[in-house]
C-alpha cells in the first residue's frame, strides 16, 4: 500500500539519504585519523538525533517506536532507513559499521558497506555462508571453496568441521600459498570463493594478494580476506580489488579487550557465480537485512561503542606497536636460546619482501614524523625456543609482565603457545600444515615501553640457564570464585 502519508516518509527518507551521501563524500576527503575519530557521527547527527552528545551514545534499547502505521510499514519493508529491532540494526551498531566501511575503503574509489557481528567467527560465517548454498540445478551436487590451511584456529574448525564434516562442502587447501598455479588448479565450476588470511595468525603466512584477486575474478568468484592482523591501518584489501574483508574486531581494532566483535566489509557489486543480484549489489546490506536478520549473529550496541572508542587511535597504536615489535624481534634474533624468530618486519623473513609490498602505515607520507611511505608490520610475531615443547613452556611460565592469554591485539603484551591453545583442536596433522610447532610462542607486543617487554623476555629465557624466576606468586589457584563454581 502506498498512500499520501507513506509518501511523506519516503520523501523524508530520500532527503536524509541524499544528505548522508553528501556527508560521506565530504568525510572521504579527510585523512585516516580524522575518519577514525569521527566516522559517520556528524555534528548534525549529534544535534538532531542525540541531544548534542559529542560521543556516539550506546543505544541499549531493543527496538524503535514509530509515529504511525505508515511509518512502521515503510520501515519494516525497508523502504526507509530504520533500525526497528536491535537483532538487525541499531544506531550504535550503525556508527561502528559506518566507520569501518570508511576505513576499509580509505584512499580508494571503493564504495564499501559493513555489517558488524558478535564475533570474528560470526563475521566469517556471515561472509562465506551465502556463497555455500546448494546449486539450485543440482541440489546434491558438489560445492567447494579454496583457502590455505594457514588460518586462525577457529576458522580452521569452522571450515573443517562446520562446513566439511557437517555440510559436505569441500575445503580445497592451498598448501603452497605462494604458488598461484596451485591456487588455480584447485578452482573448478563448483568453487564458490577464494579465501585467505594475511598475515595469518599465528604463522604470518602471506601471499601475493593482487594475483590471487585477479585469479578469483578470472573465474568469476569473490576473494574474501581476513585482514584482522593487518587492520586497515596497514592494508586495505578492498582497495586492491578484494570483494569482502572480514575483521575480528575483538583484536587490534578493539585493543582494550573489552569485548568480542567482528565485521564484514564488502564492496558494492561484487563478483560471484551465485545468481542473486541483491546479494551481489550490496553484500553487507543483504546479510544485514536477510540472513543475519534470520540467524541473529549481530553485535551488541555496547560492544559496538567500545570498539568505536578504540578504533579512534588505530593508526598511532599500530605504528607504535609495530616499532616496538621490531625492537623485540631484533632482540630475540640475537638470543642463544632462540631457534627462529618469525616476524614479517625482519629482513631475514622469507616473506619480508612480499609483505613490504603490502604493509604500509597509512598516511605516513602525510605524517610530519615520516613525510614518506613507511612499511610497518604489525604487532604479531612468534618465536621458537630451542629445546622443544618443554623449553617453550618453561619460558612461557616465567613471563611476569607479558600475560599468558589466548589473545592478541591488546594494549598489553600477551603471549600464547598456539599448539596447546588456538591450534589444539586440529591435531598434529593440522598444525603441521599450518606450521605451528610445539615450541612456538606467539607474542603480541602491547603499548608498554619495549625495554620492559624485552626485560621480561630476557628474565624468562634465563630459566633455560637454570636461573630461578624471582617473581612467583603464592598459590591462589583454587581461590577464585569462578574456579570454585566450576568445581561444584
Ligand atoms: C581471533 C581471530 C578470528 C576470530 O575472531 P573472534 O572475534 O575471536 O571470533 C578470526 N580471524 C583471525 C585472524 C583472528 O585472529
Amino acid at each position: 500500500m502506498e498512500n499520501k502519508e507513506m509518501k511523506h516518509y519516503l520523501e523524508a527518507a530520500e532527503r536524509s539519504y541524499q544528505w548522508h551521501q553528501r556527508y560521506l563524500k565530504e568525510m572521504k576527503k579527510c585523512r585516516f585519523d580524522t575518519i577514525a575519530v569521527h566516522g559517520i557521527y556528524s555534528m548534525q547527527e549529534a544535534l538532531d538525533f542525540n541531544q548534542g552528545s559529542i560521543i556516539e551514545p550506546i543505544y541499549m534499547s531493543t527496538s524503535q517506536t514509530y509515529r504511525d502505521a505508515n511509518e512502521m510499514e515503510a520501515a519494516l519493508s525497508y523502504q526507509i532507513p530504520t533500525w526497528c529491532y536491535s537483532r538487525i540494526a541499531n544506531p550504535s551498531m550503525y556508527y561502528l559499521e559506518g566507520v569501518l566501511a570508511l576505513l576499509e575503503g580509505y584512499g580508494a574509489e571503493v564504495d564499501a558497506s559493513c555489517i558488524a557481528t558478535a564475533s570474528g567467527m560470526a563475521a566469517i560465517q556471515t561472509a562465506v555462508d551465502p556463497f555455500l548454498l546448494p546449486n539450485p540445478k543440482d541440489p546434491s551436487g558438489p560445492v567447494n571453496f579454496v583457502a590455505p590451511p594457514h588460518v586462525y584456529g577457529g576458522t580452521f574448525q569452522q571450515f573443517a568441521v562446520r562446513k566439511e564434516t557437517e555440510r559436505n562442502i569441500t575445503w580445497r587447501k592451498v598448501a603452497n600459498i605462494g604458488d598461484i598455479a596451485e591456487w588455480e588448479k584447485l578452482i573448478d565450476e563448483n568453487t564458490r570463493f577464494l579465501y585467505g588470511e594475511m598475515p595469518s595468525n599465528p604463522g604470518q603466512a602471506f601471499f601475493d594478494l593482487k594475483k590471487v584477486i585477479e585469479l578469483a575474478h578470472k573465474h568469476g568468484i569473490p576473494m574474501i580476506v581476513d585482514s584482522t592482523v593487518a587492520t586497515p591501518a596497514l592494508m586495505r584489501p578492498l582497495a586492491l580489488g578484494a570483494d569482502i574483508v572480514v575483521q575480528s574486531v575483538s583484536k587490534t581494532l578493539s585493543t582494550s579487550g573489552f569485548g568480542i566483535a567482528g565485521a564484514v566489509i564488502s564492496r558494492k557489486n561484487l563478483t560471484s557465480n551465485i545468481d542473486n543480484p541483491e546479494m551481489k549489489a550490496d553484500f553487507a546490506m543483504y546479510c544485514k537485512t536477510l540472513p543475519n536478520r534470520d540467524n541473529g549473529p549481530n553485535i551488541s550496541p555496547m560492544n559496538a561503542i567500545l570498539a568505536i572508542n578504540d578504533i579512534r587511535t588505530l593508526r598511532m597504536r599500530v605504528d607504535m606497536q609495530s616499532r616496538s615489535t621490531m625492537a623485540v624481534a631484533n632482540y630475540l634474533g640475537n638470543h642463544k636460546h632462540i631457534e627462529q624468530v618469525d616476524y614479517l618486519g625482519l629482513e631475514s623473513h622469507p616473506l619480508h619482501k612480499l609483505a613490504s609490498e603490502y604493509l604500509w602505515l597509512v598516511d605516513a607520507e602525510h605524517d610530519e614524523l615520516y613525510g614518506q611511505p613507511v612499511n610497518r608490520y604489525g604487532h604479531l610475531m612468534s618465536f621458537r625456543v630451542k629445546g622443544g615443547a618443554r623449553a617453550a613452556r618453561d619460558v612461557f611460565d616465567a613471563f611476569s609482565r607479558i600475560f599468558r592469554a589466548t589473545d592478541l591485539g591488546r594494549i598489553k603484551s600477551v603471549a600464547t603457545i598456539p599448539a596447546i591453545s588456538t591450534h589444539s583442536q586440529q591435531g598434529e596433522e593440522g598444525r603441521k600444515l599450518a606450521d605451528v610447532p610445539a615450541n612456538l610462542i606467539r607474542l603480541c607486543v602491547g603499548a608498554e615501553h619495549p625495554d620492559d617487554i624485552i626485560a621480561d623476555i630476557d628474565r624468562a629465557l634465563a630459566v633455560l640457564d637454570g636461573n630461578k624466576v624471582f617473581f612467583t606468586a603464592p598459590d591462589f589457584s583454587a581461590g577464585g570464585a569462578s574456579s570454585a563454581s566450576l568445581r561444584k
